[in-house]
């Protein structure tokens, strides 16, 4: 069974980073409700947003990005268990195609590379489930689709909801070993 596993905001704590680091770079300090149902993005005034997007063009940025919690241990359980491919759009930055694949290497060592896909539109990805935190990319996906929560999706009631990588490893672990008993 094909298991599609986002990057940004799924296996790497990117919103929450970028949030840190643009407060340390411009003194604004965004809390939880103002980013409730939107993007950090959509606050900005130009002068905010071409200081964002330096960030985005640093590839420091995505080699530094935290994994989200959890999140090493229970991919290491589904590789076993599942076909896992993780599919990140990273086009659109290109400096972060490298940074993706250094910080793969670095936080998930037992991680085949062959497997991480680096696309633009995710709308090519075929597979069973899919876990992701857009729902532009979970709509037009064909299998199971799992979002996977994030202030800008809160507010979202289309999918199957998860909050962390311990509820991941409650669905998808116990469910698929349990077919074994
Ligand atoms: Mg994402």
């Amino acid at each position: 069974m094909r298991l599609i596993i986002d990057m940004d905001d799924v296996l790497a704590d990117t919103s929450e980073y970028l949030r840190k680091v643009f407060y340390q770079k411009t003194g604004k300090l965004f809390k939880d409700d103002q980013l409730i149902g939107i993007r950090i993005e959509s606050l900005l005034t130009q002068e905010e947003k071409d200081i964002l997007d330096a960030i985005y063009k640093r590839k420091e940025f995505f080699e530094n990005v935290p994994v989200m919690k959890g999140a090493v241990s229970v991919v290491e359980r589904l590789w076993s268990i599942y076909d896992v491919y993780i599919v990140s759009s990273a086009i659109q930055y290109p400096f972060s195609l490298e940074a993706k694949v250094n910080w793969m290497v670095k936080h998930f060592p037992f991680f085949n590379l062959d497997r991480l896909v680096l696309c633009g539109d995710k709308r090519i990805v075929k597979g069973d489930i899919m876990i992701d935190d857009n729902d532009f990319n979970l709509l037009p996906f064909q299998g199971r689709k799992i979002l996977f929560n994030s202030l800008h999706n809160s507010q979202d009631t289309r999918f199957e909801r998860v909050r962390s990588w311990k509820e991941i490893e409650a669905l998808l672990c116990i469910e698929e070993t349990a077919k074994f008993i």
